[in-house]
């Protein structure tokens, strides 16, 4: 995969891949600006080179139709007022305007095209429509990490048609070398923190970092099935009965590599899910009936805390316990700022998923975590050890 930085773009139109499927309220205004910010450095480096942008994203779940409620002509000021310069409306990318505004672009300046949901082609990874883009522009940039599990046509079927003049822009480049970094070139012990409420969305994961870590941190709804599986009562906690042969296989495979599996030693249960229901925090890791595990207990946060800063790479996926309430967010708030201890004394640290985030930035720990991904399913689909669609594409053009 080659970055931008090994290119010089003077001269030439580079198209896009963005991933601006930003929150608009009912006025059509963006109210979380964060993805559209991450991709200015990437095309202040084109613009600096002397190159013009093209601007391709999609906008929510149009399902192949132009709905106005999806079009990225409602974002246009806002682009514009985050990159500093007008930002030039492209209209539709197989329309006749699109062809006119992307050859008369001159260098400097930038176009955002618009949705390309509008065609179902784009879903389905389609090489006609891929080839219409790929003629736009003359080179390729994917700046788009949090697409980059999807085989669409904008995220991985263009790039063959720009043969070595297909580039990851900054964004994508830095979240797929943390995360290899994280994976494949850690400095030991490595250790990585799952939480999150089900077993099911998280079991590839658990069964490729088994083979990755020295310690297995398993937290949140999730590890009960597995609390389960060792024999513990887990009263009315959330529970996967389909997945309790699975928990069981993947304790046996915890036994074969020798990995450190840690899982709760003492829990914080509700007698409803609720921030004021009764809290009873049993003494020996079984929870009676009428009762449901909602937070990793004191013994836990402890243990936890230890375990992480014995650690010199750290990864966490996922809320320890009901963090969103008051009363059962400890466990979180004690594994964020641990994470962040043990990075400013000189561990590397990296942290995905949306509530994970949320949690450091609840804490305001993002100054002292080393790589925060955005990816959300391209993230955890990287650590089940998938080779994605997007980043497959920059590899091979
Ligand atoms: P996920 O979407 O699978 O990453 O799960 C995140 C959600 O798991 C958060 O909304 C947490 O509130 C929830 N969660 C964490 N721990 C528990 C628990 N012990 N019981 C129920 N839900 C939990």
């Amino acid at each position: 995969m080659k970055s931008i930085n090994e290119h010089n773009f003077k001269g030439e139109r580079a198209l896009i891949r963005v991933d601006y499927n930003v929150p608009l309220n009912e006025k059509f205004e963006v109210t979380d600006t964060t993805r559209i910010e991450r991709t200015r450095e990437t095309i202040n480096k084109i613009l600096g080179d002397g190159g013009s942008v093209i601007l391709l994203s999609h906008l929510g779940r149009p399902k192949g139709e132009a709905k106005d409620e999806f079009s990225l002509r409602h974002i246009v000021g806002k682009v514009s007022e985050i990159l500093e310069k007008d930002v030039i409306f492209g209209g539709d990318v197989l329309s006749e305007e699109a062809v006119t505004v992307c050859s008369n672009l001159k260098p400097g300046e930038v176009a955002l095209m618009e949705n390309l949901r509008f065609h179902k082609e784009e879903e389905k990874g389609d090489a006609g429509f891929a080839e219409s883009i790929a003629r736009l522009g003359d080179v390729y940039v994917n700046d788009a990490f949090g697409t980059a599990h999807r085989e669409h046509a904008s995220t991985a079927t263009v790039a063959r048609f720009f043969n070595g003049k297909a580039f990851a822009g900054f964004l994508m480049y830095n979240e797929v070398m943390n995360l290899e970094k994280t994976l494949n070139g850690q400095v030991r012990p490595f250790t990585a923190i799952i939480g999150g409420s089900k077993v099911s969305t998280k079991i590839n994961i658990l069964k490729n970092l088994l083979h990755k870590v020295d310690n297995l941190v398993v937290g949140g709804g999730l590890s009960y099935t597995f609390l389960k599986a060792m024999g513990l009562e887990i009263g009315n906690s959330l529970f996967e009965s389909d997945m309790l042969d699975v928990a069981k296989d993947i304790l046996k495979e915890v036994d074969k590599t020798g990995v450190n599996f840690v899982v709760r030693l003492d829990s914080v249960c509700a007698d409803r899910f609720s921030n004021d229901a009764n809290i009873l925090i049993p003494n020996d890791n079984n929870i009676p009936e009428g009762w449901e595990g909602l937070d990793i207990g004191p013994k836990s946060r402890r243990n936890i805390a230890q375990v992480i800063k014995n650690s010199n790479t750290i990864l966490w996926n996922g809320p320890v316990g009901v963090f969103e309430l008051e009363n059962f967010s400890k466990g979180t708030r004690a594994v964020a700022l641990s994470v962040a201890a043990a990075t400013l004394a000189g561990a590397y640290s990296i942290v995905g998923g949306g509530d994970s985030i949320a949690a450091i930035n609840k804490y305001d720990l993002g100054d002292y975590i080393s790589y925060i991904s955005t990816g959300g399913g391209a993230m955890l689909e990287y650590l089940e050890g998938k080779e994605l669609p997007g980043v497959k594409a920059l590899n091979e053009n």
